[in-house]
């Protein structure tokens, strides 16, 4: 099968990340000016969120570097397709989410002033449709790029931050909402339909 050259991997990494960015920021600036009433931020997640935050921009360094090119290899087309449809299909989902969500979200664990509790949209069957687009995200650069560290770095830190954050956002979502997050989590699964 014949490689590709590089660049198609490294041109699709740079608009996803720029879709990313794009999709996140004016939800980020309205969340702002929403206070905050409670908040579980403690040292592990803010390590857990500066690992996540420098994997992200991990790929974008070995754009401009040569750092990480002892790493590198070659690049098929049938894991770049892969990869793009991961990285469409987790931006949609990431759109969805922010849509549905408005301005109960946080970037951490964090209740707000009068904060509902989201259960429709991308909310009706998935507890955590965000943390599965940014899966999804972070599987499709593991897909397009050609290198053994940039490619997988944000699929491992957010990974991990998925991981160890799942447990204590649903206890702080129990502890906000009582019995209605109770029911919520009867009727539906954290990240896969149907399954889990
Ligand atoms: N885990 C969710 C939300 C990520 S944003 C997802 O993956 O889609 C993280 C913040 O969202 C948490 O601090 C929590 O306060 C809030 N949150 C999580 N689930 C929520 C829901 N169903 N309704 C409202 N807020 C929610």
């Amino acid at each position: 099968m014949p490689t590709l050259d590089p660049w198609f991997a490294k041109a699709i990494v740079i608009i996803a990340s720029i879709v990313m960015v794009v999709i996140r920021a004016p939800h980020g600036q309205r969340s702002r000016g929403v206070p905050v009433v409670k908040s579980r931020k403690g040292t592990l997640e803010v390590v857990l969120l500066t690992i996540a935050w420098l994997a992200f921009f991990l790929p974008l360094l070995w754009i401009v570097t040569p750092l990480f090119d002892f790493a590198d290899y070659p690049l098929y087309l049938i894991p770049l397709a892969a990869g793009v449809v991961c990285l469409v299909v987790g931006l949609w989902l990431f759109h969805r989410a922010h849509a549905d969500l408005g301005t109960n979200w946080s970037i951490t664990l964090e209740v707000r002033e009068d904060h509902r509790l989201v259960t429709d949209g991308v909310y009706r069957h998935l507890r955590h449709p965000m943390y599965l687009a940014l899966l999804l995200y972070a599987l499709g650069q593991a897909f397009v790029l050609p290198n053994g560290i940039a490619g997988p770095s944000y699929l491992v830190s957010f990974g991990l931050l998925f991981a160890l954050r799942v447990g204590p956002e649903e206890a702080l979502m129990r502890e906000r909402f009582g019995s209605e997050y109770d029911a919520y989590m009867a009727r539906t699964r954290r990240v896969l339909p149907g399954i889990w």
